[in-house]
């Protein structure tokens, strides 16, 4: 902890970074300083969209200081013994076998008879005999079998941390969708992107089936996953800062997979945690697009193609990115969250969607759940979402009938009424804003802070995100499942035995 300088916590709100009180990402700056997640992220304060006070360095992961509390001012020295302290401290904070290791590990576990096959389900480990004394007062399942370890999604406690890494796995139907839709699209190759278990299923299915001509690379934070697959299966990643944590091999290894048959019939997926910052992930994604268009196919000024999977009310925000993309009606449904999932009386709508660069006539919606060509809009739509003649689109974003109000000159949702307060559509118990009083930002009147004019594109931004984010999250806190075992295992090991020490 000495090395990343807890003192200098005047600039982050309550234990929490970059959520409350007006932080603003400025990016990845070329000479960052680094935590044990790479490069961290450069902030900056803002108060009434105003960049205000020193510029700070912070974990690009971890939206937790609990997890990682890295912390930096932009102009502070940082003597020779601090920058040794904070190297030593990096080390010490990496997984404590290597990739490699596990691979070798995971070799002689499946030499193994079923009967001395255990996994440790505290330390979110396969042993080896020789390691079952070191674990014994843990709880471990043990014959662990060929099925279980083809589904390591399943064996592995969905992660929950709540602000870091909060682990939504797909609901089965919708897995096999996105892959049906995959090998439809004839797709042969899958950038699988914070998508353990679309990477799992094709994995899965390119062992057992000869015909099956699909393969995957996972690209993920989550090290658990080395555990289970080779270094040409996965890369120990982060999205936040398109850091490689297996260094120059591990880029190259993405680096071919992608140049595979000249970069033809490859497709990136992803589905970020919904909390994260959309500019950095957005920044990521476009580093790994450039490697792609590197590849002859890339060269004749394409955009390798992408599914990023979000929820809907993050539309403007990844379109100001990635204007190519449009947002598909699939509603994407999880396992593990109570909200985002079918219940057995009838369905919960999912907020999550498909973002796409590919043409939507192209993306084919299940006509079972629903789904409906519109000819007018070229694009499959939920069966909920009506054509409006004065809009001339299929309005709705959350897959209920939205109505057309006259006098905002557009769609809004059902539950909203024409409020000549505010001079919008709202809730009928809103409270209103008063626009008299002038924008909170500029005092001009006529607009919210929200759509401030005088706001740059991303403090702006970063404000409409805090919203989303603090409603996800409350939905999250609400949806998810505990499991109190496994809190921060991104680099589980080295910290469930320090706690254990320390208890
Ligand atoms: N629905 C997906 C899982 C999405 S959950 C599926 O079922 O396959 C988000 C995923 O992103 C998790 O696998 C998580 O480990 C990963 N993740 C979270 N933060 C990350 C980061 N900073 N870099 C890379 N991957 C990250
Ligand atoms: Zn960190
Ligand atoms: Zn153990
Ligand atoms: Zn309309
Ligand atoms: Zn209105």
């Amino acid at each position: 902890m000495a090395a990343s300088g807890a003192g200098g916590s005047e600039g982050l709100c309550g234990s929490e970074w970059p959520g409350a009180g007006g932080l603003a990402l400025l990016g990845l700056a070329p000479s960052a300083p680094s935590c044990p997640h790479g490069p961290a992220l450069l902030f900056v304060k803002t108060s009434q969209g105003k960049e205000e006070g020193r510029r700070f360095y912070a974990c690009s992961a971890c939206r937790d200081r609990k997890d990682c509390n890295f912390f930096q001012w932009e102009d502070e020295k940082v003597s020779e013994t601090r920058l040794a302290a904070r190297e030593e401290y990096n080390r010490n904070h990496q997984p404590s076998f290597t990739h490699r290791q596990n691979v070798e590990r995971y070799k002689n576990f499946v030499l193994l008879p079923l009967s001395k096959r255990r996994f440790c389900q505290e330390c979110q480990q396969l042993l080896l005999p020789a390691e079952w004394e070191k674990h014994s007062d843990h709880q471990f399942l043990c014959d662990i079998s060929a099925a279980q370890l083809k589904s390591p999604s399943q064996l592995l406690y969905p992660l929950e941390n709540k602000k870091t890494n909060a682990q939504y796995l797909f609901a089965d139907r919708s897995c096999q969708f996105l892959l049906d839709l995959i090998l439809d699209l004839g797709f042969r190759r899958v950038l699988s992107v914070g998508t353990p278990r679309l990477h799992e299923m094709i994995q899965s299915k390119a062992s057992q089936e000869d015909d099956f001509r699909v393969r995957s690379l996972l690209l993920d934070i989550d090290f658990r996953y080395s555990q289970f697959y080779t270094e040409d299966e996965f890369c120990h990643y982060n999205m936040f800062n398109h850091f490689f944590f297996g260094g120059e091999a591990a880029r190259e290894t993405c680096r071919k997979f992608l140049y595979q048959d000249n970069g033809e019939r490859v497709i990136m997926v992803t589905d970020p945690p919904f909390g994260g910052l959309v500019e950095a992930l957005a920044s990521s994604f476009k580093k790994l697009m450039a490697i792609w268009k590197e590849t002859e196919k890339g060269h004749n000024n394409q955009e390798m193609p992408m599914f990023w999977i979000f929820p809907y009310f993050f539309e403007s925000r990844i379109l100001e990115f990635f204007p190519s993309f449009s947002m598909m009606d699939y509603q994407v449904d999880y396992d593990n969250h109570a909200l985002y999932k079918h219940g057995k009386t009838g369905r919960r709508q999912s907020p999550v969607r498909i973002f796409t660069n590919l043409t939507p006539s192209m993306i084919v919606l299940p006509a079972e759940e629903g789904y409906r060509f519109c000819a007018i809009c070229q694009r499959y739509v939920s069966s909920g979402n009506q054509h409006c003649e004065i809009c001339n689109s299929c309005t709705s974003k959350d897959g209920r009938r939205w109505k057309h109000c006259v006098l905002c000159k557009k769609c809004v949702k059902p539950s909203w009424f024409h409020c000549n307060n505010c001079n919008c559509c709202a809730l009928q118990n809103h409270t209103c804003e008063k626009t008299d009083a002038g924008c909170f930002v500029c005092g001009k009147a006529g607009h919210k802070r929200s759509t401030c004019p005088s706001l740059s594109h991303a403090r702006t931004a970063c404000q409409a995100d805090k919203k989303q984010r603090q409603k996800t999250l409350k939905r999250v806190k609400m949806g998810i499942c505990k499991r109190s075992a496994m809190k921060h295992a991104i680099f589980s090991k080295k910290k469930v035995k320090n706690k254990k020490k320390k208890t």
